[in-house]
Protein backbone atom coordinates (compact mmCIF):
# COMPACT_ATOMS: atom_id res chain seq x y z
CA UNK A 1 0.00 0.00 0.00
CA UNK A 2 1.12 3.44 -0.74
CA UNK A 3 0.63 6.71 1.22
CA UNK A 4 1.20 9.20 -0.27
CA UNK A 5 2.62 11.89 1.21
CA UNK A 6 4.49 15.01 -0.03
CA UNK A 7 8.50 14.29 0.48
CA UNK A 8 9.95 16.20 3.66
CA UNK A 9 12.28 18.63 1.39
CA UNK A 10 8.78 20.05 -0.54
CA UNK A 11 7.41 20.63 2.74
CA UNK A 12 9.49 22.58 3.88
CA UNK A 13 9.60 24.81 0.65
CA UNK A 14 6.20 25.00 0.50
CA UNK A 15 6.27 26.52 4.53
CA UNK A 16 8.67 28.69 3.50
CA UNK A 17 6.99 30.37 0.30
CA UNK A 18 3.59 30.37 3.00
CA UNK A 19 1.51 29.51 0.25
CA UNK A 20 -2.21 28.08 1.96
CA UNK A 21 -0.39 28.05 4.98
CA UNK A 22 -3.18 27.94 8.05
CA UNK A 23 -3.77 29.58 10.87
CA UNK A 24 -1.52 26.92 12.68
CA UNK A 25 1.74 27.63 11.05
CA UNK A 26 1.26 24.48 8.58
CA UNK A 27 0.67 23.36 5.38
CA UNK A 28 -1.20 20.69 4.94
CA UNK A 29 0.89 18.09 3.18
CA UNK A 30 -2.09 16.35 1.47
CA UNK A 31 -3.73 19.58 0.28
CA UNK A 32 -0.32 19.88 -1.69
CA UNK A 33 -0.90 17.01 -4.12
CA UNK A 34 -0.51 18.77 -7.64
CA UNK A 35 -4.15 18.06 -9.27
CA UNK A 36 -5.31 15.61 -6.46
CA UNK A 37 -8.14 16.34 -3.95
CA UNK A 38 -6.72 13.17 -1.69
CA UNK A 39 -5.44 14.33 1.72
CA UNK A 40 -2.64 12.31 3.64
CA UNK A 41 -4.32 10.36 6.57
CA UNK A 42 -6.08 7.28 7.31
CA UNK A 43 -9.74 6.90 8.93
CA UNK A 44 -11.00 3.37 8.05
CA UNK A 45 -14.10 5.36 7.17
CA UNK A 46 -16.28 4.38 3.68
CA UNK A 47 -19.51 5.61 2.97
CA UNK A 48 -22.06 4.18 -0.14
CA UNK A 49 -22.84 7.92 -0.69
CA UNK A 50 -20.31 8.17 -3.30
CA UNK A 51 -21.66 9.37 -6.87
CA UNK A 52 -19.29 7.62 -9.81
CA UNK A 53 -19.83 7.73 -13.09
CA UNK A 54 -18.27 4.78 -14.67
CA UNK A 55 -16.03 4.78 -18.26
CA UNK A 56 -15.38 1.10 -19.12
CA UNK A 57 -14.08 -0.48 -21.85
CA UNK A 58 -14.50 -4.30 -21.73
CA UNK A 59 -12.73 -7.01 -23.80
CA UNK A 60 -15.24 -10.02 -24.13
CA UNK A 61 -13.77 -13.37 -24.99
CA UNK A 62 -17.04 -15.74 -26.41
CA UNK A 63 -14.52 -18.70 -27.37
CA UNK A 64 -12.16 -18.62 -24.06
CA UNK A 65 -15.17 -17.65 -22.05
CA UNK A 66 -13.02 -14.70 -20.10
CA UNK A 67 -13.18 -11.15 -20.42
CA UNK A 68 -10.58 -8.52 -19.34
CA UNK A 69 -12.09 -4.64 -17.90
CA UNK A 70 -10.66 -1.55 -17.77
CA UNK A 71 -12.64 0.33 -15.36
CA UNK A 72 -12.27 4.57 -14.55
CA UNK A 73 -14.65 5.71 -12.34
CA UNK A 74 -14.63 9.55 -11.58
CA UNK A 75 -15.81 9.75 -7.76
CA UNK A 76 -16.80 12.35 -5.95
CA UNK A 77 -17.31 12.17 -2.17
CA UNK A 78 -21.00 13.06 -1.13
CA UNK A 79 -21.58 11.33 2.43
CA UNK A 80 -20.76 14.27 4.45
CA UNK A 81 -17.86 13.47 6.18
CA UNK A 82 -14.09 12.03 4.98
CA UNK A 83 -13.76 8.80 3.92
CA UNK A 84 -10.25 6.67 2.99
CA UNK A 85 -11.60 3.97 1.03
CA UNK A 86 -14.17 2.47 -1.08
CA UNK A 87 -16.68 -0.98 -1.08
CA UNK A 88 -17.29 -1.98 -4.92
CA UNK A 89 -19.16 -4.43 -4.85
CA UNK A 90 -18.96 -7.50 -7.97
CA UNK A 91 -19.44 -10.91 -8.91
CA UNK A 92 -16.46 -11.31 -10.58
CA UNK A 93 -14.42 -11.41 -7.19
CA UNK A 94 -16.03 -14.53 -5.91
CA UNK A 95 -18.02 -16.38 -9.16
CA UNK A 96 -14.94 -15.21 -11.75
CA UNK A 97 -11.93 -15.77 -9.65
CA UNK A 98 -11.13 -12.17 -10.81
CA UNK A 99 -7.04 -10.82 -11.09
CA UNK A 100 -6.80 -7.28 -10.34
CA UNK A 101 -3.74 -5.54 -12.52
CA UNK A 102 -3.60 -2.69 -11.71
CA UNK A 103 -5.47 -0.60 -9.50
CA UNK A 104 -4.73 3.34 -9.12
CA UNK A 105 -6.44 6.57 -7.22
CA UNK A 106 -5.42 9.71 -9.12
CA UNK A 107 -2.86 8.14 -10.79
CA UNK A 108 -0.74 6.45 -7.57
CA UNK A 109 -0.92 2.85 -7.31
CA UNK A 110 -3.51 1.04 -4.27
CA UNK A 111 -3.85 -2.54 -3.54
CA UNK A 112 -7.40 -3.50 -2.97
CA UNK A 113 -8.55 -6.30 -1.08
CA UNK A 114 -10.90 -8.90 -2.24
CA UNK A 115 -13.02 -10.58 0.03
CA UNK A 116 -16.03 -12.94 -0.67
CA UNK A 117 -17.65 -10.40 -3.08
CA UNK A 118 -16.43 -7.15 -2.43
CA UNK A 119 -13.41 -4.94 -3.78
CA UNK A 120 -11.87 -2.93 -0.53
CA UNK A 121 -10.23 -0.17 -2.46
CA UNK A 122 -8.00 1.98 -0.31
CA UNK A 123 -8.11 5.32 -1.76
CA UNK A 124 -4.40 5.80 -1.09
CA UNK A 125 -5.70 9.13 1.32
CA UNK A 126 -8.31 10.90 3.17
CA UNK A 127 -10.58 11.85 0.34
CA UNK A 128 -13.03 15.24 1.64
CA UNK A 129 -16.87 15.47 1.65
CA UNK A 130 -17.50 17.33 -1.55
CA UNK A 131 -13.82 16.04 -3.04
CA UNK A 132 -13.50 14.11 -6.30
CA UNK A 133 -10.94 11.51 -7.15
CA UNK A 134 -10.04 9.37 -10.16
CA UNK A 135 -9.90 5.30 -9.76
CA UNK A 136 -9.04 2.90 -11.99
CA UNK A 137 -8.97 -0.35 -12.13
CA UNK A 138 -7.80 -3.15 -14.74
CA UNK A 139 -9.25 -6.79 -13.93
CA UNK A 140 -9.43 -9.88 -15.98
CA UNK A 141 -11.94 -12.54 -14.56
CA UNK A 142 -13.27 -15.65 -15.83
CA UNK A 143 -16.81 -16.59 -16.76
CA UNK A 144 -18.42 -19.42 -15.64
CA UNK A 145 -19.57 -22.55 -17.54
CA UNK A 146 -22.73 -24.12 -15.86
CA UNK A 147 -25.91 -22.65 -14.54
CA UNK A 148 -26.34 -24.54 -10.79
CA UNK A 149 -26.42 -22.36 -7.87
CA UNK A 150 -25.47 -18.80 -8.64
CA UNK A 151 -23.39 -19.88 -11.76
CA UNK A 152 -26.62 -18.62 -14.65
CA UNK A 153 -25.68 -14.93 -13.13
CA UNK A 154 -21.93 -15.35 -14.78
CA UNK A 155 -21.60 -17.94 -17.02
CA UNK A 156 -21.47 -18.53 -21.25
CA UNK A 157 -23.75 -21.44 -21.15
CA UNK A 158 -25.80 -23.05 -24.30
CA UNK A 159 -24.36 -20.38 -26.97
CA UNK A 160 -25.29 -16.81 -24.49
CA UNK A 161 -22.67 -15.01 -22.14
CA UNK A 162 -24.41 -13.95 -18.91
CA UNK A 163 -23.19 -10.77 -16.31
CA UNK A 164 -24.46 -9.66 -13.40
CA UNK A 165 -22.81 -7.57 -11.29
CA UNK A 166 -19.51 -8.22 -12.93
CA UNK A 167 -18.35 -4.47 -12.63
CA UNK A 168 -17.17 -3.01 -9.51
CA UNK A 169 -19.72 -0.73 -8.54
CA UNK A 170 -20.03 1.30 -5.33
CA UNK A 171 -22.02 -0.85 -3.11
CA UNK A 172 -22.30 -1.93 0.67
CA UNK A 173 -20.44 -5.00 1.12
CA UNK A 174 -23.18 -8.17 2.09
CA UNK A 175 -22.33 -11.83 2.01
CA UNK A 176 -22.68 -13.51 -1.20
CA UNK A 177 -24.14 -16.87 0.23
CA UNK A 178 -27.30 -17.13 1.00
CA UNK A 179 -30.09 -20.13 1.79
CA UNK A 180 -32.55 -18.60 -0.40
CA UNK A 181 -32.04 -17.33 -4.05
CA UNK A 182 -32.30 -13.87 -3.26
CA UNK A 183 -30.31 -11.06 -4.41
CA UNK A 184 -26.81 -9.64 -2.38
CA UNK A 185 -26.77 -6.69 -3.66
CA UNK A 186 -26.74 -3.13 -2.79
CA UNK A 187 -25.35 -0.62 -5.42
CA UNK A 188 -25.98 3.31 -5.51
CA UNK A 189 -26.96 5.24 -8.80
CA UNK A 190 -24.44 5.91 -11.53
CA UNK A 191 -25.39 9.39 -13.52
CA UNK A 192 -23.66 7.99 -16.21
CA UNK A 193 -22.06 4.92 -17.76
CA UNK A 194 -19.95 4.21 -20.56
CA UNK A 195 -19.47 0.77 -21.27
CA UNK A 196 -17.19 -0.09 -24.85
CA UNK A 197 -17.41 -3.64 -25.09
CA UNK A 198 -15.17 -5.63 -27.62
CA UNK A 199 -15.71 -8.75 -28.81
CA UNK A 200 -13.71 -11.66 -30.20
CA UNK A 201 -16.59 -12.39 -32.67
CA UNK A 202 -19.74 -10.90 -33.93
CA UNK A 203 -22.04 -10.85 -30.94
CA UNK A 204 -25.54 -8.97 -30.51
CA UNK A 205 -25.13 -7.44 -26.93
CA UNK A 206 -28.35 -6.56 -24.81
CA UNK A 207 -27.06 -4.01 -21.70
CA UNK A 208 -29.16 -1.62 -19.69
CA UNK A 209 -27.66 1.15 -21.94
CA UNK A 210 -28.78 2.64 -25.65
CA UNK A 211 -26.38 1.84 -27.96
CA UNK A 212 -24.30 4.97 -29.40
CA UNK A 213 -21.66 3.49 -31.98
CA UNK A 214 -20.42 0.25 -33.79
CA UNK A 215 -16.97 0.02 -34.94
CA UNK A 216 -16.15 -3.48 -36.29
CA UNK A 217 -16.25 -5.52 -33.35
CA UNK A 218 -16.78 -3.08 -30.68
CA UNK A 219 -19.93 -1.48 -29.97
CA UNK A 220 -20.34 1.66 -26.87
CA UNK A 221 -23.40 1.40 -24.65
CA UNK A 222 -24.38 4.69 -22.88
CA UNK A 223 -26.36 4.70 -19.68
CA UNK A 224 -28.12 7.45 -17.16
CA UNK A 225 -29.14 6.84 -13.60
CA UNK A 226 -28.30 3.28 -13.54
CA UNK A 227 -27.65 0.89 -10.48
CA UNK A 228 -25.75 -1.64 -12.89
CA UNK A 229 -24.84 -2.33 -16.52
CA UNK A 230 -25.04 -6.18 -17.10
CA UNK A 231 -24.62 -8.06 -19.89
CA UNK A 232 -26.37 -10.45 -21.66
CA UNK A 233 -24.69 -11.36 -25.31
CA UNK A 234 -24.61 -13.99 -27.89
CA UNK A 235 -23.63 -14.78 -31.66
CA UNK A 236 -27.18 -16.38 -32.26
CA UNK A 237 -29.54 -13.65 -30.53
CA UNK A 238 -32.15 -12.56 -32.94
CA UNK A 239 -33.75 -9.12 -32.33
CA UNK A 240 -36.92 -7.58 -32.33
CA UNK A 241 -37.52 -4.30 -31.64
CA UNK A 242 -41.18 -2.23 -31.03
CA UNK A 243 -41.93 1.30 -29.48
CA UNK A 244 -44.83 1.81 -27.07
CA UNK A 245 -45.24 5.13 -25.17
CA UNK A 246 -42.24 6.76 -26.76
CA UNK A 247 -40.07 4.03 -25.21
CA UNK A 248 -38.00 1.32 -27.78
CA UNK A 249 -38.52 -2.18 -26.68
CA UNK A 250 -36.07 -4.56 -27.71
CA UNK A 251 -36.03 -8.29 -27.50
CA UNK A 252 -32.54 -10.17 -27.91
CA UNK A 253 -34.00 -14.00 -28.36
CA UNK A 254 -32.78 -17.52 -29.30
CA UNK A 255 -33.54 -18.36 -32.43
CA UNK A 256 -36.47 -20.84 -32.41
CA UNK A 257 -37.79 -18.79 -29.19
CA UNK A 258 -40.99 -16.93 -29.28
CA UNK A 259 -39.56 -13.68 -29.44
CA UNK A 260 -42.87 -12.21 -30.75
CA UNK A 261 -44.40 -13.34 -27.93
CA UNK A 262 -41.54 -12.06 -25.88
CA UNK A 263 -42.14 -8.46 -27.17
CA UNK A 264 -45.53 -8.04 -27.43
CA UNK A 265 -45.70 -9.18 -23.37
CA UNK A 266 -42.54 -6.47 -22.77
CA UNK A 267 -44.93 -3.92 -24.22
CA UNK A 268 -48.05 -5.04 -22.58
CA UNK A 269 -46.31 -5.30 -19.64
CA UNK A 270 -45.01 -1.95 -19.71
CA UNK A 271 -48.18 -0.24 -20.06
CA UNK A 272 -49.81 -1.62 -17.39
CA UNK A 273 -47.19 -1.13 -14.66
CA UNK A 274 -46.18 2.59 -16.30
CA UNK A 275 -49.61 3.32 -15.57
CA UNK A 276 -49.54 2.67 -12.18
CA UNK A 277 -46.20 3.66 -11.53
CA UNK A 278 -45.25 6.60 -13.51
CA UNK A 279 -43.38 7.34 -16.78
CA UNK A 280 -40.68 4.71 -17.54
CA UNK A 281 -37.27 6.64 -16.80
CA UNK A 282 -35.09 5.16 -19.64
CA UNK A 283 -35.05 5.31 -23.24
CA UNK A 284 -34.58 1.71 -24.12
CA UNK A 285 -36.22 -1.45 -22.69
CA UNK A 286 -34.01 -4.09 -23.37
CA UNK A 287 -35.24 -7.99 -22.90
CA UNK A 288 -33.19 -10.65 -23.30
CA UNK A 289 -33.24 -14.87 -23.12
CA UNK A 290 -30.33 -15.59 -20.03
CA UNK A 291 -28.69 -18.41 -19.65
CA UNK A 292 -30.91 -20.01 -17.03
CA UNK A 293 -33.49 -22.11 -17.34
CA UNK A 294 -35.29 -21.03 -14.44
CA UNK A 295 -34.12 -17.56 -13.06
CA UNK A 296 -34.99 -14.12 -14.47
CA UNK A 297 -33.27 -11.18 -13.48
CA UNK A 298 -33.61 -6.97 -13.84
CA UNK A 299 -31.47 -4.59 -13.81
CA UNK A 300 -32.23 -0.99 -14.54
CA UNK A 301 -33.02 -0.57 -18.37
CA UNK A 302 -32.89 -4.41 -18.82
CA UNK A 303 -34.40 -7.99 -18.27
CA UNK A 304 -33.48 -11.31 -18.58
CA UNK A 305 -36.05 -14.19 -18.80
CA UNK A 306 -35.32 -17.59 -18.53
CA UNK A 307 -34.75 -19.44 -21.72
CA UNK A 308 -37.60 -22.16 -22.22
CA UNK A 309 -40.24 -19.83 -20.65
CA UNK A 310 -43.51 -21.06 -21.47
CA UNK A 311 -45.79 -18.62 -23.03
CA UNK A 312 -48.42 -19.35 -20.73
CA UNK A 313 -46.55 -17.96 -17.84
CA UNK A 314 -44.93 -15.24 -19.69
CA UNK A 315 -47.20 -12.16 -19.00
CA UNK A 316 -46.59 -12.62 -15.11
CA UNK A 317 -42.78 -12.68 -15.59
CA UNK A 318 -42.67 -10.36 -17.67
CA UNK A 319 -44.91 -8.12 -15.63
CA UNK A 320 -42.90 -8.76 -12.72
CA UNK A 321 -39.55 -7.93 -14.63
CA UNK A 322 -41.09 -5.08 -15.63
CA UNK A 323 -41.94 -3.99 -11.90
CA UNK A 324 -38.22 -4.08 -11.02
CA UNK A 325 -37.69 -1.22 -13.33
CA UNK A 326 -39.68 0.75 -10.60
CA UNK A 327 -39.25 -1.69 -7.28
CA UNK A 328 -34.89 -1.68 -7.55
CA UNK A 329 -34.32 0.66 -10.61
CA UNK A 330 -35.72 3.75 -10.03
CA UNK A 331 -36.08 3.40 -5.91
CA UNK A 332 -33.37 0.86 -4.79
CA UNK A 333 -33.09 -0.94 -1.71
CA UNK A 334 -30.93 -2.94 -0.16
CA UNK A 335 -31.40 -6.26 -1.46
CA UNK A 336 -30.11 -8.37 1.00
CA UNK A 337 -31.61 -6.64 4.01
CA UNK A 338 -34.96 -6.04 2.56
CA UNK A 339 -36.11 -8.68 -0.29
CA UNK A 340 -40.22 -7.12 0.52
CA UNK A 341 -39.19 -3.97 -1.17
CA UNK A 342 -38.54 -5.31 -4.47
CA UNK A 343 -39.73 -8.58 -4.23
CA UNK A 344 -42.76 -8.69 -2.25
CA UNK A 345 -43.81 -5.28 -4.53
CA UNK A 346 -42.91 -6.28 -8.05
CA UNK A 347 -45.14 -9.26 -7.27
CA UNK A 348 -47.82 -7.88 -6.34
CA UNK A 349 -47.69 -6.00 -9.31
CA UNK A 350 -47.71 -8.78 -11.54
CA UNK A 351 -50.42 -11.06 -9.71
CA UNK A 352 -52.78 -7.98 -8.97
CA UNK A 353 -52.40 -6.24 -12.60
CA UNK A 354 -52.96 -9.77 -13.73
CA UNK A 355 -55.56 -11.23 -11.42
CA UNK A 356 -52.83 -13.65 -10.35
CA UNK A 357 -53.50 -13.88 -6.74
CA UNK A 358 -53.40 -17.14 -5.28
CA UNK A 359 -52.88 -18.71 -1.79
CA UNK A 360 -49.14 -19.36 -0.53
CA UNK A 361 -47.77 -22.69 0.07
CA UNK A 362 -46.12 -22.40 3.19
CA UNK A 363 -47.28 -20.99 6.58
CA UNK A 364 -47.35 -17.56 7.36
CA UNK A 365 -44.41 -15.75 8.04
CA UNK A 366 -42.68 -12.48 8.96
CA UNK A 367 -41.92 -10.30 5.60
CA UNK A 368 -39.22 -8.21 7.05
CA UNK A 369 -36.95 -11.01 7.40
CA UNK A 370 -33.06 -11.00 4.97
CA UNK A 371 -32.19 -13.09 2.37
CA UNK A 372 -29.87 -15.27 4.71
CA UNK A 373 -32.89 -15.89 7.39
CA UNK A 374 -35.62 -17.52 4.67
CA UNK A 375 -35.31 -21.16 3.51
CA UNK A 376 -35.23 -22.12 0.13
CA UNK A 377 -38.36 -23.59 0.24
CA UNK A 378 -40.43 -20.99 1.80
CA UNK A 379 -38.68 -17.85 0.22
CA UNK A 380 -40.82 -17.31 -2.61
CA UNK A 381 -43.90 -18.69 -1.45
CA UNK A 382 -43.03 -16.08 1.57
CA UNK A 383 -41.49 -12.84 0.22
CA UNK A 384 -43.08 -13.02 -2.70
CA UNK A 385 -46.53 -14.86 -2.86
CA UNK A 386 -47.71 -13.76 1.00
CA UNK A 387 -46.08 -10.29 -0.02
CA UNK A 388 -48.07 -10.02 -2.47
CA UNK A 389 -51.60 -10.95 -0.81
CA UNK A 390 -50.56 -8.83 2.20
CA UNK A 391 -50.35 -5.83 0.13
CA UNK A 392 -53.30 -6.79 -1.63
CA UNK A 393 -55.01 -6.74 1.93
CA UNK A 394 -53.44 -3.37 2.13
CA UNK A 395 -54.87 -1.86 -0.99
CA UNK A 396 -58.19 -2.75 0.08
CA UNK A 397 -58.21 -1.50 3.21
CA UNK A 398 -56.93 2.06 2.25
CA UNK A 399 -58.84 2.10 -1.37
CA UNK A 400 -57.26 1.75 -4.39
CA UNK A 401 -56.94 6.16 -4.98
CA UNK A 402 -55.50 5.94 -1.36
CA UNK A 403 -52.98 3.26 -2.57
CA UNK A 404 -51.68 4.08 -5.56
CA UNK A 405 -51.07 7.84 -4.24
CA UNK A 406 -48.95 6.40 -1.62
CA UNK A 407 -46.96 3.94 -3.89
CA UNK A 408 -46.48 6.65 -6.44
CA UNK A 409 -45.57 9.36 -3.55
CA UNK A 410 -42.91 6.59 -2.38
CA UNK A 411 -41.02 6.33 -6.30
CA UNK A 412 -41.27 10.31 -6.27
CA UNK A 413 -39.65 10.68 -2.85
CA UNK A 414 -37.02 8.30 -3.33
CA UNK A 415 -36.32 7.98 -7.09
CA UNK A 416 -32.90 7.04 -7.84
CA UNK A 417 -31.94 7.07 -4.40
CA UNK A 418 -33.16 4.30 -1.57
CA UNK A 419 -36.07 2.99 0.04
CA UNK A 420 -36.32 0.17 2.19
CA UNK A 421 -39.27 -2.05 3.00
CA UNK A 422 -40.29 -0.02 6.05
CA UNK A 423 -40.10 3.46 4.20
CA UNK A 424 -42.59 1.92 1.95
CA UNK A 425 -44.80 1.27 4.57
CA UNK A 426 -44.22 4.49 5.78
CA UNK A 427 -45.61 6.14 2.72
CA UNK A 428 -49.09 4.33 2.14
CA UNK A 429 -49.50 4.79 5.98
CA UNK A 430 -48.75 8.70 4.93
CA UNK A 431 -51.38 8.21 2.17
CA UNK A 432 -54.24 7.43 4.12
CA UNK A 433 -56.09 8.99 7.29
CA UNK A 434 -56.01 5.43 8.70
CA UNK A 435 -53.60 3.95 10.80
CA UNK A 436 -52.20 1.01 9.06
CA UNK A 437 -49.55 0.06 11.83
CA UNK A 438 -52.02 -2.16 13.32
CA UNK A 439 -52.10 -3.99 9.94
CA UNK A 440 -48.01 -3.64 9.75
CA UNK A 441 -47.14 -5.14 12.85
CA UNK A 442 -47.70 -9.02 12.78
CA UNK A 443 -45.57 -9.18 9.63
CA UNK A 444 -42.63 -6.96 10.45
CA UNK A 445 -42.34 -6.94 13.81
CA UNK A 446 -38.79 -5.54 13.61
CA UNK A 447 -40.06 -2.35 12.73
CA UNK A 448 -43.93 -1.69 14.09
ZN1 LIG B 1 -38.08 -10.42 -8.65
Amino acid sequence: MHMRRMPAFLLAIAMLMGGGASALGYVDPGTMRSGSELQAGTLDRTSIAVRATYDVKLTLRYEAGTFSADSTMRITNESGVSIDRLELNTISANLGRMRVRTATVDGSRVTPRVEDMTLHVPLGGVLPNGASATVRLVFDATLRSGTAGSDWLFTRNTGIITMYRWLPWISRERPFARPSFGFPFMTRVSPKVTLQVTTDRSMKIATGGRRTSVTGLSQTFVAQNVRDMNIAASPWFQVLTGTVNGHTVQVFHRPGGPGQAMLDQAKAALTRVEARLGTYPWPVLTIANSSSRDYGAASPGSIWLPTGVDTSSLAYLMTHEVAHQWFFGVVGNDLAKYPFAHEGTSEFMARHLLGLQRASRCPTSRLDLTIYQYTSNCFYETVYVQGSLFLDTIRRRMGDSAFWRGVRLYMTERRFAFGSSKVFLDTLDRATPLDLRSLFDTRFPSYY
